[in-house]
């Protein structure tokens, strides 16, 4: 289907980014085969690091012509396996556009290169007094271009919203090797389809994003985080539900089950207070003025007790902000550090669903006997599961996975939620998919991708499989 790449690829491509940004050795190759999926990797043929959006130009218009697979890459953090290059081909890496390109205080936007890591870019922003509030728990290594291209969420979605609130405008380079820009500074625009919101969240299937205009809000001046223990599952999930019931919107509200914040106490090391609690809810409040931040405080603090907590632990500077962070943060990486096989979901339903939801995938990993593990963003209705395989056989494992997954997004789907919330469908979900779209969405989709990409040369294999 594809042509390979050959020695005059290499060639080209080595004219258009420089000797020393074309990589073909088995080292770089089977370090670009992979992301933080676990279990899954395919080799590119060859991977290039352009610096500049001329060269994405030109190594799209070659790919195109020549019919060569081209994979765009961030930082590979993906959970959807988007960023593997299923067909070989091309890995067209940006984690050398790294620029911020303009803070612009006067539209309140900031115009960014693909490759930034995102905490580097809300770094920037916030020493200006901005804020960019979207934070995925992987924002030390990922790139705003892998957030743009996965709609990548974070735990400040309770109140601030996804990547996809923030992106206003876009320049990318289309699978046919054509430059456009989609959107811009303004705040209004319904001129024409709105692409740019289209193309986020595509899972780098219909463009290559060159440049990306973010929305920008003004820094809060305030924050404070609880971290509050509880007897039972049921209890915490019921605190959240509450929250929200009483018109308190925080910042964020994630919660841990126990098996949760053991793994985290065994990769970090750190020891969590209340040991003995069966669930945690992280909570994290912002604003401008301490008079409504302990208002809040003391409604919350109500809420909790009334539903069994613990106690409430406070935390107001930076360290003691990031201890209580740090065992939520690592979850994904602790279950890799362990070496332990398992599936990660990434389920969300409306948020009023939470305790049902919970009920629910408890049910099923004992009917199925597989270990679940939940955790993540208990306020804005989305909960990462990890599955894991333990003792069993590979074949029991491979017999069992695939039901306990199905049973599971059933469950999701007949509560009104999705199959993913964050992290895409990529490789991971395509089984799923019709789950959750009926035919003619899934048609529509492919007819899309296609007026996109009628060779299919943009992350083929992604989302749907070949044809
Ligand atoms: C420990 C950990 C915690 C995480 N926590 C969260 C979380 O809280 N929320 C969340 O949403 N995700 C989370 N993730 C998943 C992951 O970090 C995000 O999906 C992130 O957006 C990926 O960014 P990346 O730069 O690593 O992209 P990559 O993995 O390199 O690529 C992801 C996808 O984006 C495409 N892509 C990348 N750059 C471009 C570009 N310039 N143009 C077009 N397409 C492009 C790729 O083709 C691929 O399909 C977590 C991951 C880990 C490992």
């Amino acid at each position: 289907m594809y042509r390979p790449v050959d020695e005059s690829i290499v060639r080209r491509l080595t004219e258009i980014a420089g000797p020393k940004a074309v990589f073909s050795d088995k080292e770089t190759l089977d370090i670009y085969s992979r992301d933080e999926t676990l279990g899954l990797s395919h080799r590119p043929e060859i991977v290039a690091k352009p610096a500049t959006s001329k060269e994405i130009l030109e190594i799209v218009h070659l790919a195109d012509l020549e019919n060569i697979p081209l994979t765009p890459r961030g930082k590979g953090t993906g959970l959807s396996g988007g960023a593997i290059p299923v067909c070989g081909g091309i890995v067209l890496s940006c984690e050398r556009m790294e620029k911020i390109l303009d803070i612009d205080h006067e539209n309140l936007m900031v115009i960014t290169e693909p490759g930034i890591i995102t905490g580097e870019l809300q770094k920037a922003v916030e020493s200006e007094s901005l804020f960019y509030p979207p934070d995925p728990a992987s924002l030390a290594s990922c790139s705003v271009g892998g957030n743009v291209a996965e709609g990548a969420g974070g735990s400040r979605a309770v109140k601030y919203g996804t990547t996809k609130d923030y992106v206003n405008g876009l320049e990318v380079v289309l699978p046919s090797g054509e430059m456009t820009s989609t959107g811009g500074k303004v705040v209004k625009d319904v001129t024409g389809y709105n692409l740019t919101q289209l193309i986020t969240g595509s899972e780098g299937t219909m463009a290559v994003v060159t440049q990306i205009i973010l929305r920008l809000i003004p820094l809060p001046k305030l924050r404070k985080d609880f971290l509050i223990p509880y007897r039972s599952i049921d209890q915490a999930t019921q605190t959240v539900s509450e929250i929200i019931r009483n018109r308190i919107v925080p910042t964020a509200i994630e919660f841990m089950e126990r098996n949760s914040f053991e793994l985290a106490e065994s990769f970090t090391k750190h020891k969590l207070a209340f040991r003995d609690a069966a669930a945690h809810l992280l909570i994290t409040l912002d604003g401008n003025y301490e008079e409504v931040l302990e208002e809040q405080q003391s409604q919350i603090g109500e809420i909790c007790e009334k539903n069994g907590a613990f106690d409430t632990l406070i935390a107001n500077t930076s360290t003691a902000r990031e201890r209580m962070w740090e065992g939520r943060k690592c979850l994904f990486e602790a279950a890799n550090h362990f070496g332990s096989m398992y599936k990660s979901l990434d389920v969300v339903v409306p948020r009023s669903f939470i305790p049902t939801l919970i009920k629910k995938i408890n049910e099923i990993s004992e009917k199925y006997m597989i270990k679940a593990m939940s955790f993540g963003h208990a306020g804005d209705g989305n909960v990462h599961v990890l599955l894991f395989k333990g003792e069993l056989s590979d074949e029991e494992w491979e017999r069992r996975i695939d039901q306990t997954q199905r049973d599971l997004y059933r469950e999701t789907i007949n509560l009104g939620g999705k199959i993913t919330a964050e992290h895409g469908i990529g490789l991971l979900r395509k089984p799923f998919l019709s789950m959750n779209l009926d035919p003619y969405q899934i048609e529509l989709l492919k007819r899309l991708k296609k007026a996109f990409d009628p060779k299919n040369i943009l992350n083929p294999g992604k989302i749907f499989d070949l044809p």
